[in-house]
C-alpha cells in the first residue's frame, strides 16, 4: 500500500476517506446549514477566533483564497508588506502585482532565518497590511508569530496570515497574535480532499471588507459569503462532500483528546523523524521548522532521484522542491495518518535509495 508523506493532499484517515459513501443531504436545507454552522464554529475555535459568523468557505484551492483576499481586503490606498521567503511568499507578491496593488517584499534568502533585523527598514513607513505565509512550505521555515504580530501592532497594520500549512500542526491563535485574517485549506492539516479553502476574519477585518465598494471578482465577493454564512450557506454550490470530511476529521481530533493532543502528536512524529534522520546522517536546516514537515538537505547527491526511487520502488511519496532547490531538498510531511512505524520504514527505504543513487553516481 502506498504511503503519503506529502504536504497535501496527505495520507487520509480511513473514516474520512470513505465518508462520501454515506451520501449527503441537499445543501439548500436548514439541516445542511446547521451542520455547517457547527463545523465552522468548531474550526473557528481551533483558529482562536471567537467572532460569530466570521469563517467562510470557498469551493477552491488555497491560492484562490490568497487572491480573493487581495481583491476583497486591499484598497487602493493600502500599502502592503509581504514576507517573502520562498514559493508561497512569492505567490503573494505575484498576486498583488497582478491586481496592481502597492507592495514591498521583505526577502528572506534560502537558509536564512527571519529576524527583527529584516523588519527594521520597514518600521514607521506607512505600511497598512502585513502578509505572511506563517509556515513557508517550500523551505519549511516557521516564522516567529510574536515578532510579526508585534511589528504589525506597532505599525498599526492589518495582519493577514496564510496558515494553510501550519494550522493543526503548530500552535496558532488569531486573537492572541492579533491576526485579522487567516487562510486555511482542506487538504493540509485537516487531512481531507482538496477543493475547499476557508477564510477567517477578525471583527475589524469584516468592517474593512464591508466598507469596500467592490470586489474585483463577483464569484469571490467576501461580502456575499459573509451574508450567507450566518445560515451556514454559501452564494454558490459548495464542496459538500469535503464539508462532511472535515466534520469527520474534527471528530477524529476530538477523540484524540482535542487540539493540544493533536498538536503534541504531530510534534512527536516530527521530532521522532528528525532525531532518527540526524542519527543516520541526514542534514536538516538550522532555521526554525514547522512541525508540519521536515526538509532534508542533500549537498552531494540528487534529492530528486531519491524521491523517484521512493515512489517507484517503495510506493512512498515525499515532496520535491521547485526551482533551484529541486535537486537539493526533499520534504517529509508529518500531518497525515502516518505512524512511527511508517516513519521507521520511510527512513529505512530512504537509506536504501541514497545508497542506490550514490552507487549510480559513482558508476558502480
Ligand atoms: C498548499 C499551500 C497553499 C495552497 O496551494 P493550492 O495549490 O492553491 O492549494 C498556499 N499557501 C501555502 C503556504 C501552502 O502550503
Amino acid at each position: 500500500m502506498a504511503k503519503l508523506f506529502t504536504c497535501g493532499p496527505v495520507q487520509m484517515y480511513p473514516s474520512t476517506a470513505t465518508i462520501r459513501k454515506n451520501g449527503f443531504i441537499h445543501f439548500r436545507t436548514t439541516e445542511y446549514g446547521d451542520m455547517v454552522k457547527k463545523v465552522l464554529k468548531k474550526l473557528s475555535l481551533l483558529l482562536g477566533n471567537h467572532v460569530e459568523n466570521s469563517l467562510i468557505y470557498l469551493a477552491a484551492s488555497g491560492t484562490a483564497s490568497m487572491e480573493a483576499t487581495i481583491e476583497n481586503c486591499v484598497a487602493d490606498q493600502d500599502k502592503c508588506l509581504v514576507i517573502n521567503g520562498g514559493g508561497f511568499g512569492k505567490r503573494f507578491c505575484e498576486l498583488l502585482e497582478y491586481h496592481n496593488k502597492s507592495y514591498e517584499s521583505v526577502d528572506i534568502k534560502w537558509n536564512e532565518t527571519l529576524t527583527e533585523e529584516h523588519l527594521k527598514p520597514y518600521e514607521n513607513k506607512g505600511y497598512s497590511i502585513l502578509f505572511v505565509n506563517i509556515h513557508e512550505t517550500t523551505s519549511g521555515q516557521l516564522y516567529n508569530k510574536k515578532l510579526l504580530s508585534d511589528f504589525a501592532k506597532r505599525n498599526n497594520m492589518y495582519f493577514i496570515v496564510d496558515a494553510i500549512s501550519s494550522f493543526l500542526a503548530d500552535e496558532y491563535d488569531m486573537e492572541k497574535y492579533g491576526i485579522d485574517l487567516s487562510i486555511i485549506s482542506s487538504q493540509k492539516g485537516l487531512c481531507c480532499s482538496p477543493g475547499m479553502s476557508l477564510v477567517s476574519f477578525s471583527k475589524r477585518m469584516i468592517e474593512k471588507i464591508q466598507s469596500n465598494s467592490l470586489s474585483a471578482s463577483k464569484y469571490f465577493d467576501y461580502k456575499d459569503y459573509l451574508l450567507n454564512i450566518s445560515r451556514g450557506q454559501t452564494p454558490y454550490t459548495p464542496p459538500v462532500l469535503v464539508m462532511y470530511e472535515i466534520q469527520d476529521m474534527l471528530n477524529i481530533i476530538e477523540n484524540e483528546g482535542g487540539l493540544y493532543s493533536r498538536l503534541a502528536n504531530i510534534k512527536r512524529k516530527a521530532e521522532y523523524f528528525r532525531e532518527k534522520a540526524k542519527k543516520i546522517g541526514l542534514k536538516i536546516p538550522e532555521y526554525p521548522i514547522s512541525n508540519m514537515l521536515t526538509p532534508v538537505i542533500f549537498d552531494n547527491i540528487n534529492a530528486y532521484e531519491i524521491i523517484q526511487i521512493l515512489k517507484n520502488k517503495y510506493q512512498i511519496y515525499v515532496n520535491p522542491c521547485g526551482g533551484e532547490l529541486a535537486t537539493k531538498l526533499l520534504r517529509v510531511s508529518h500531518i497525515g495518518n502516518t505512524s512511527l512505524d511508517d516513519i521507521d520504514n520511510l527512513l529505512e527505504k530512504m537509506q536504501l535509495a541514497i545508497k542506490e543513487v550514490e552507487y549510480k553516481e559513482l558508476n558502480i
